[in-house]
């Protein structure tokens, strides 16, 4: 039998869970023989969205001892999981802010990283759609500024010539920019391949750990404070923790921003709605939002969302979509296609961005303690700059804070093309060498999403050994189609507790606290 790719790849760093013993192997689980504790590390990151993600790649190819904590139990698990999956031009950005030189930088970089990392990405381009004559006349001042932001490739259109690309766009349309590069991508293998790579490396990753201050000792060493009352040492600190990085910054005296959670839901259509749409589909934006758009998926899903509402700071708050939420987007989203209102509606998420009063962007670098940078604000294009924004940061931390970055010679900056989710190109199951080698790729578990069981197992056993119902729902895209697990959830929990040794009751949808098995129905199973 072919062995999976990860199989022969040594990996230098380890994933570690905050976990009590029991509820997974315990070689993936933070104790104290496991070593970290006893290291000076050069850099500790904490916040494992898509910006430390990004940070943990781009360091990781460096001779640095690197700690990477996130309170979550997967990667990817924050606001980095519950947004519109676009890698922007930065047509649309504030010439000359830090945001359009970092969005336009990413956005050129993206093919080849993608290309590099098998993470999916396509080109399909976007059209800013002009319903009245007032937002027409808008058209050529948002050409000017993307021509600003050093974004050429867009053109002005006629309605008409919209229709002719977008056959199903309102009869309203009056005319649209057209925006060539704008890209959709999956932003939650985008988190698992930057991840991947990075304790491939040598990054050690510990999962399920909340960071609860900073402090400093005598020789300036920092001392990153954790709950169960662990800690680690580091010389220098990024504080990426999105929503929780100024509630942490209190901690270490860090500049203070005010920053609050701002939400934005969306509905997910099925796979039938999806020849209605090929392109991302905008409203003519204004100063507070991007408005409601409607955008097709890497996945073959249409999205439309999202809404914007500004919440009271709350860092235990959840995002949840609400009923006045979902009409807004409805309404939105049949401005510009309205078919839409005929459209089944499979699934809804929020995903909370961080905005911030001071402004997007805000990174500051020795902040309260030398060798400290706390990053916040990163409200609506974070997911497209986490590229350009590791190499900011990996500057900034040789120039503000005195880090020694040397190349590691024997670092790999890649995944194999074998680690690409199977859903994408090449289905294991079409396949016939690779079904005749392990019949397994033909067992399907997810029946919506033809995702098999050896593919769940292949991601079982990838590098950072998720071990949640939903770090695997990411993998795979199990339990993400039509019936959003209905079918598939518990033999996706066999499956896990099989593999791992793990008893049935002691896996979760995310972690310890959210088990599948509870109460009632445990007795009734005899658990
Ligand atoms: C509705 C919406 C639509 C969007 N659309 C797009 C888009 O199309 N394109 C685009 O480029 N961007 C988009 N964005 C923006 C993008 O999603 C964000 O900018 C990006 O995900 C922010 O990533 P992050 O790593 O900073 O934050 P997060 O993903 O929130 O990660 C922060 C991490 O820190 C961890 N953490 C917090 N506190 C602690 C602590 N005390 N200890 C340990 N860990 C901690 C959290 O668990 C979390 O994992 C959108 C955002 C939203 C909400």
């Amino acid at each position: 039998m072919a062995k999976a790719w990860h199989s022969r790849i040594h990996m230098k760093g380890q994933v570690l869970y905050n976990w009590p013993r029991g509820w997974c192997e315990e070689r993936l689980r933070l104790s104290e023989n496991t070593g970290v504790q006893d290291v000076l590390f050069d850099v500790a990151i904490i916040g494992a969205g898509i910006v430390g993600c990004a940070l943990a790649y781009h360091l990781s190819r460096f001779r640095l001892k690197i700690l990477w904590l996130d309170k979550n139990h997967d990667v990817g698990e924050g606001t980095s999981k519950a947004n519109s999956a676009i890698i922007h031009t930065g047509f649309d950005a504030t010439p000359g802010s830090l945001e359009s030189e970092l969005v336009t930088k990413a956005s050129r970089e993206w093919p080849e990283v993608a290309r590099r990392l098998q993470v999916p990405l396509q080109q399909t381009s976007a059209m800013v759609l002009a319903l009245t004559e007032e937002e027409k006349a808008l058209l050529p001042e948002l050409l000017k500024k993307s021509i600003q932001n050093g974004v050429e490739d867009v053109w002005l259109i006629t309605g008409d010539e919209a229709r002719a690309l977008e056959p199903n766009i309102s009869k309203a349309v009056k005319g649209a920019l057209l925006v060539e590069r704008e890209s959709i991508i999956d932003p939650f293998t985008a988190c698992s391949a930057f991840a991947e790579v990075a304790v491939i490396n040598g990054v050690n990753l510990v999962l399920g750990l909340p960071v609860e201050s900073l402090s400093e000792t005598a020789t300036g060493v920092k001392t990153v404070n954790c709950g169960s009352g662990r800690q680690f040492k580091a010389r220098t600190v990024v504080n990426a923790a999105g929503l929780g990085s100024t509630i942490l910054g209190t901690s270490y005296g860090a500049r203070p921003l005010d920053i609050n959670p701002r939400r934005g839901q969306f509905l997910v259509y099925d796979k039938t709605a999806s020849s209605a749409v090929s392109r991302i589909l905008l409203p003519v934006p204004n100063p507070k939002t991007k408005g409601i758009l409607i955008a097709p998926t890497i996945f073959g899903n249409i999205i439309a969302g999202p809404t914007a509402e500004d919440l009271p700071f709350d860092p235990a708050s959840t995002p949840e979509t609400t009923p006045e939420g979902l009409d807004l987007i409805r309404s939105g989203a049949a401005r510009l296609y309205p078919g839409i209102v005929g459209e089944p509606a499979i699934s809804a998420y929020a995903g909370l961005r961080c905005h911030c009063r001071q402004g997007q962007y805000q990174i500051t670098f020795n902040d309260g303690l030398n060798g400290v940078v706390t990053l916040t604000g990163i409200r609506s294009t974070g997911l497209t700059v986490s590229i350009a924004l590791a190499e900011f940061i990996h500057r900034g931390l040789e120039r503000e804070c005195g880090l020694e970055c040397q190349p590691a010679a024997d670092a790999v900056d890649g995944r194999h093309e074998d680690a690409g989710p199977g859903w994408v190109l090449h289905r294991p199951f079409e396949n016939e060498v690779r079904l005749h080698q392990n019949p397994d790729y033909a067992h399907m578990i997810c029946y919506c999403e033809q995702i098999s069981r050896q593919e769940l197992i292949d991601a079982i056993h990838s590098p950072l050994s998720p071990r949640t119902i939903d770090a695997l729902r990411r993998r795979t895209r199990s339990a993400s189609g039509r019936c959003q697990g209905f079918n598939c959830l518990i033999q996706i929990a066999e499956l896990i507790s099989e593999c791992t040794g793990t008893a049935l009751n002691h896996i979760t949808r995310k972690g310890p606290g959210s088990e599948i098995i509870m109460g009632s129905t445990r007795r009734q199973a005899g658990i």
